[in-house]
């Protein structure tokens, strides 16, 4: 059975909905060139995984093919949101548990606003500047995000992770990155990822 793939949203509202902050022009190419770009790009990375796994990965560029799904998946991820972040009309400043969340992490609205655009015009090169509600520390922060992602999937939550830093291995495996991975399967503990993809399903 083939996976699942990405897929084009419409757009909230009519191309020319953003004018004249936004014009139609940049309207229609970003989300029907640009956007269906990253779908596309996505959905081709997908697919050179599935081959793989029919045919085996010896002589597969996985680290290619990784790169190019959380460069494409990231994009269709960002642009989704970035769509419905926008409207005509649009401006002004929060109401509701958003607006004293703000207040309570970045002191006043203004503050907020000084260093979202300060992130988002200091961006080097291509990116993002991006409000996360980050869950750890149970605050709003803001970050930049250079081209879509870092080698992330923007949006996506983990669910088992290896740690392959040296720091991880190097005592018991000295270089054989390889031999940890292969011997850390042994370890893993199945309940909690499980329970880990109940939560976020529910
Ligand atoms: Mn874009």
């Amino acid at each position: 059975m083939p996976g699942k793939r990405y897929s084009l949203p419409n757009l909230p509202y009519k191309y020319n909905a953003l004018e004249p902050t936004i014009s139609e022009k940049i309207m229609t190419l970003h989300h029907d060139k640009h956007h269906l770009a990253y779908v596309n790009g996505a959905n081709a990375a997908l697919d050179k995984l599935e081959k793989a796994r029919q045919t085996g990965f010896a002589g597969i560029d996985v680290r290619g093919i990784s790169r190019d799904l959380a460069f494409n998946a990231s994009g269709h991820t960002m642009h989704s949101l970035f769509w419905p972040n926008m409207k005509q009309g649009g401006g002004g400043t929060p109401g509701g548990r958003i607006a004293d969340q703000i207040n309570k992490d970045f002191g006043k609205f203004d503050s907020f606003k000084e260093q979202f655009g300060n992130t988002a015009k200091q961006v080097e090169g291509s990116g993002w500047g991006i409000l996360a509600y980050e869950p750890a520390s149970d605050q709003l922060i803001t970050l930049q995000a250079e081209k879509h992602m870092d080698l992330a999937v923007q949006g996506m939550t983990p669910l088992l992770a290896v740690d392959v830093w040296e720091h991880a291995y190097y005592l018991d495996y000295v270089n054989d990155r390889a031999k940890y991975v292969d011997a850390w399967w042994n370890v893993v503990n199945w309940d909690d990822v499980a329970a880990r993809f109940d939560k976020v399903r529910k």
